[in-house]
């Protein structure tokens, strides 16, 4: 458990965190969203244009051995991050959407009428919409897994559901919106006595959880840097490489060839075939420093941390008459530090917009989950997220807002 001192040095890393709204500190509670950045990240940036930009794997030239160089480098950062056997493995792409994008696009040769793809009612729409697209142009079912009352799945509907006919399931890690963690080394146990391929939505997880593909034995998980204290527009695909090989690419030109010619064209190894044109070099370079900002601190200290955090508001905000909060749990080794609720039966923009005005930042409406809205039968929700440089303080200061709150709209 890190002490007030050392939580004020690890805020002391993010300038953002000095800022000042409408006169108020900065109270950022919306890390779900994205995180913010330390300086090191910042400045990372920086000295990739100062130091090393050119394009890659093309140059000869000094430069452009440099970041290649750096560039693979954070390839192999990130294989041992996830536990994964080969570098070639990781995929670099835009961000979990376009991952899960790449893996639903690239599935289409293989998906017949008639089959079957599973996915869950909890699902952010990235999650979502990419395989209700790919099963209405291809005739296959999408089969969404219910929820209980308290958020969690129904594994016996997801039990019920699972079958010779199903091709891949499509699940988060953990709910965006409920915090709730999946117990996603069971479905994959399951869906593979099946034959079925498991994809993991991994956006919420990188922060929070020591992960490991091979122990998972996961066929696909994806995820973004910029909730992990990188920047934005750069994530990965994890894929098997004995299905990544059979799998069709995604985009076609530079640097996914190997020959072409006036009437056919070869395709490279893994992982440039995933990778068609010039990729996001500095984000790759840059996300390399978040990744050793995170071992820094070390993900088993960020997560007792956050867990802490999560335990003591969900205690300060039970208190507060007629506050709703989804995806409720008394154990909290199945929830990360994400919290939504609704307050009486007020508007949460109107709820959010008076937080905002005392410099708390926090989510509101539907969280890229209207399916799950459509679930609790509300219009959206109220969302707080943590991170490593969230404090006990603010979460007595978002009480005592959101008092303040239900006295102005409640009048
Ligand atoms: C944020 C998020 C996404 C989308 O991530 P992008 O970085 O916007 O592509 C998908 N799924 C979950 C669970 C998320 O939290």
């Amino acid at each position: 458990m890190f002490s007030e001192k050392e939580i004020q040095k690890i805020r002391n890393q993010f300038p953002i965190l000095k800022e000042r709204v409408y006169s108020n500190p900065l109270v950022y509670m919306d890390n779900a969203a994205t995180t913010q950045k330390p300086l090191k990240v910042i400045q990372a940036s920086q000295d990739y244009y100062n130091t090393m930009n050119s394009n890659v794997h093309r140059g000869l030239h000094y430069l452009s051995h440099k970041a290649t160089f750096y560039v693979e480098k954070v390839r192999e950062k990130l294989q041992k991050f996830i536990h994964a056997r080969y570098s070639s493995e990781i995929i670099f792409t835009k961000g979990t959407t376009e991952s899960i994008n790449l893996v639903a696009s690239s599935m289409d040769p293989f998906l017949k009428k008639g089959d079957e793809v599973i996915i869950s009612c909890i699902e952010h729409h990235s999650n979502f919409v990419p395989w209700q697209v790919l099963c209405k142009k291809k005739g296959a079912i999408l089969k969404i897994i219910s929820i209980y009352e308290n958020g969690f799945l129904k594994l016996k509907d997801f039990e019920f559901l699972i079958s010779k006919k199903t091709k891949i399931v499509s699940i988060s890690h953990i709910s965006n919106v409920l915090g709730i963690i999946n117990p996603i080394k069971n479905i994959i146990k399951k869906s593979h006595e099946y034959g079925a391929l498991v994809l993991i939505d991994g956006a919420q997880a990188p922060s929070n959880l020591d992960l490991d593909v091979q122990d998972l034995n996961v066929d696909f998980y994806v995820f973004s840097a910029h909730k992990m204290y990188g920047p934005t527009g750069i994530g990965i695909l994890y894929g098997k490489k004995k299905i990544l090989e059979k799998l069709h690419p995604y985009q076609f030109g530079g640097e996914m060839i190997k020959n072409v010619s006036f009437n056919q064209t070869t395709y490279s190894d893994l992982p440039f075939k995933f990778e068609a044109g010039t990729p996001n070099i500095e984000g790759i370079i840059v996300w390399g420093f978040a990744i050793d900002f995170v071992k820094e601190i070390g993900i088993s200290n960020i997560q007792s941390y956050k867990k802490n955090l999560l335990i003591y508001a969900v205690k300060r905000l039970s208190l507060i008459d007629g506050i709703q909060l989804y995806g409720k749990s008394n154990d909290f080794s199945k929830k990360s530090g994400i919290i939504s609720f609704n307050l009486n039966k007020l508007h949460c923009f109107d709820v959010g917009s008076i937080l905002d005005r005392l410099g708390i930042a926090v989510r509101t409406g539907h969280l890229c989950a209207q399916p799950l809205m459509e679930f609790f039968k509300v219009p959206g929700m109220i969302r707080i997220s943590f991170s490593i440089y969230n404090t006990f303080k603010e979460i007595d200061y978002l009480f005592e807002g959101l008092l303040k709150a239900k006295k102005i709209l409640l009048k």
